[in-house]
């Protein structure tokens, strides 16, 4: 069975439909792309497969459970201890060094700092950049932020891993390099991925593709 999965999902912002009753069947383990054109509802669709946007009509089922009627607490809850989320801009606190960035999910699921950082530390080797954890995100370079932005997806084992075009802001050599870790690292965690994205080299590295146009999945899409 799914892992996450939306039934007839709705979310409107005012008169746009940004999300149309959409069904989507995210497996265990599974790799999966969404593309579509600019404003076609991806962004939002993925955010509220988070629990992140609350949807209008229509459920969302995360591990046997019913993410769209818990209250934004439990809903969030949910999300830290059993999703990853990636980002175009990284989304890392400035204020923080990578390594403390990498322990907060670990942290705000109640794991000592020692051990945190043991395992933040592991997950920033993983992805290559365990020489710069120490640094703030103003003194490494984007692609560096997004592999400690991964490693912060990462670093608590979640059960699937949802990334809004984690690498939309990189060049192609150092997006693809990215997407490689990401698939490659969740592959090794068993975690689901899907990767909002408008890169077809991107998309390539997975295994399903969903296409999304005016909030819809497109006709023929495989899931
Ligand atoms: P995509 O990720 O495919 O670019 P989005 O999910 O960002 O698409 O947007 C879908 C539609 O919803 C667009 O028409 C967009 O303008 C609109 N939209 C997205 N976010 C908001 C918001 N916070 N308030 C109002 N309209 C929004
Ligand atoms: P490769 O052999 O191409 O490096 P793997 O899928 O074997 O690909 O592993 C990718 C990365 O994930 C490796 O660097 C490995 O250290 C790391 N890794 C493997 N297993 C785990 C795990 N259970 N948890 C976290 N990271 C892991």
């Amino acid at each position: 069975p799914a892992i996450l999965e939306s039934r007839a999902l709705t979310v409107r912002y005012g008169d746009t439909l940004a999300v149309d009753a959409v069904e989507l069947a995210i497996m265990p383990g599974s790799r999966t792309a969404i593309m579509g054109p600019s404003g076609s509802g991806k962004s939002t669709l993925v955010h509220a497969l988070a629990g992140v946007v609350r949807p209008d009509s229509g459920e969302v089922w995360f591990e046997d459970e019913r993410l769209d009627l818990l209250s934004e607490g439990e809903r969030s809850r949910r999300r830290l201890a059993r999703m990853g989320m990636v980002f175009q801009f990284g989304d890392l606190v400035p204020e923080l060094t990578l390594v403390e960035n990498v322990m907060l999910p670990l942290q705000v699921l109640g794991e000592k700092s020692r051990h945190a950082r043991a395992r933040a530390l592991e997950m920033l080797d993983t992805l290559g950049v365990a020489d710069l954890a120490d640094r703030r995100t103003g003194a490494v370079s984007g692609g560096q932020i997004q592999r400690a932005a991964v490693a912060r997806a990462l670093v608590h084992r979640p059960a699937v891993v949802l990334a809004d075009e984690p690498t939309g802001a990189l060049d192609s050599l150092t997006a693809e390099r990215v997407l490689d870790t990401l698939v490659a690292v969740a592959g090794a965690t068993g975690a689901a991925l899907v990767v909002v994205t408008h890169d077809h080299v991107v998309a390539s590295h997975l295994d399903n593709l969903v296409v999304v146009r005016d909030g819809r999945v497109a006709e023929g899409a495989v899931a």
